[in-house]
């Protein structure tokens, strides 16, 4: 994590960086995420929870909150633990208009550039920033948007478009400016801004669109059971429920203790990656709760212990994510409690 965010840093030189760490660090624990990223220059999410245990935990620099608050209860913990809430509808501008606030708070006004979830239309931002600016307990304003296609080519509205929108809309406001997500900052590093956002390739995942390992980026979480029973089938025979997989010849499996119950995708199919004992080898048939069946037929030496990696800096998550049909994002956030954590400094 921390070689992961020295390569965001020198990807774009000069911008300072809130590491993204919502959904508890991406699946990684928050506490793994202030500890990996202590030279970031801010922290970013969406929990308030999470935010206090951040402050509670000794981070000291920035917090962004990228949702804003949700109702007015949320500003007592802005001022208290110094917070920094994005601003994104009219509901939050009349919130904050009608606080009492005892300490200036930092907002980021958010412009809505093309994405079309949160934020302000480009010609809603001057209204928008002047009401921030006549409440009396706000202290900085900056400025963000969020890039719908940063991984993709041509797919409207694209990178050049939403950097236009965003630039007319602030012309003649002077705020720091804050753009970029892990693909725009890998495949557009041209576009810069006095904050960039990295999420996902601070854990080494990729983005759409690019391999996170052709950046020297590795992955943060490995994810490894063992074989914990091995079948010698014969052809005609299936495994499993459903009877989803069955062998043309006879083989040997290894059953994994590794289901959906701790994060593993049900819907990965027959031939998602898997390494057994470092070799790579291939899912069979349906994954059940606690356990998934693998092939041996390319590990004759496999037995009852040997060590499986379902994912990690062997066997990146985006190609068993592209093997369920999505990304690696949602695996590394799907983990279970039930799953033991390993931290390895
Ligand atoms: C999640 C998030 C990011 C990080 O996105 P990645 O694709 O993981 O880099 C940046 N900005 C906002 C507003 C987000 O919600």
């Amino acid at each position: 994590m921390q070689s992961n965010l020295a390569i965001a840093r020198s990807t774009i030189p000069g911008a300072k960086i809130w590491a993204v760490v919502k959904a508890d660090a991406y699946g990684h624990g928050l506490e793994n995420g202030l500890r990996g990223f202590a030279a970031a220059d801010g922290l970013s999410l969406i929990e308030y929870d999470r935010a206090v245990r951040l402050r509670d935990l000794g981070w000291t620099k920035p917090i962004m909150m990228m949702q804003g608050m949700f109702d007015s209860a949320d500003l007592d913990l802005i001022s208290q633990y110094e917070l920094q809430p994005v601003v994104h509808n009219v509901e939050q501008l009349d919130m904050l208009s009608k606080a009492r606030l005892n300490s200036p708070i930092h907002v980021h006004l958010k412009i809505n550039t093309g994405m079309n979830r949160l934020g302000f239309l480009p010609e809603q931002t001057r209204e928008a920033y002047a009401r921030l600016q006549a409440v009396p307990a706000i202290g900085k304003i900056s400025l963000i948007t969020h890039f719908a296609n940063a991984d993709k080519q041509s797919v409207s509205p694209d990178v050049a478009t939403q950097v236009a929108a965003f630039q007319q809309a602030t012309l003649d406001i002077q705020a720091e400016i804050s753009l970029s997500n892990s693909p725009a900052i890998l495949i557009h590093p041209e576009i810069k801004g006095d904050w960039i956002r990295p999420g996902v390739m601070l854990y080494g995942g990729s983005p759409g669109g690019v391999d996170a390992a052709s950046f020297g980026l590795k992955a943060a979480m490995t994810l490894s059971s063992r074989v914990i029973a091995v079948q010698s089938i014969r052809a005609g025979d299936s495994v499993g429920y459903g009877s989803l997989f069955r062998a043309e010849r006879d083989m040997r499996i290894g059953i994994v203790a590794c289901g959906y119950a701790d994060g593993y995708p049900r819907h990965a199919s027959t031939g998602a990656p898997v390494l057994v004992d470092g070799i790579r080898t291939q899912l069979l048939g349906r994954v059940s709760m606690d356990m998934l069946n693998v092939d041996l037929s390319s590990v004759p030496n496999a037995h009852v212990g040997s060590d499986v990696t379902l994912w990690g800096d062997d066997l990146p998550i985006d190609e068993v994510a592209a093997a369920a049909g999505t990304i690696g994002y949602e695996l590394m956030c799907a983990i279970t409690p039930r799953v033991q954590r390993q931290v390895r400094l």
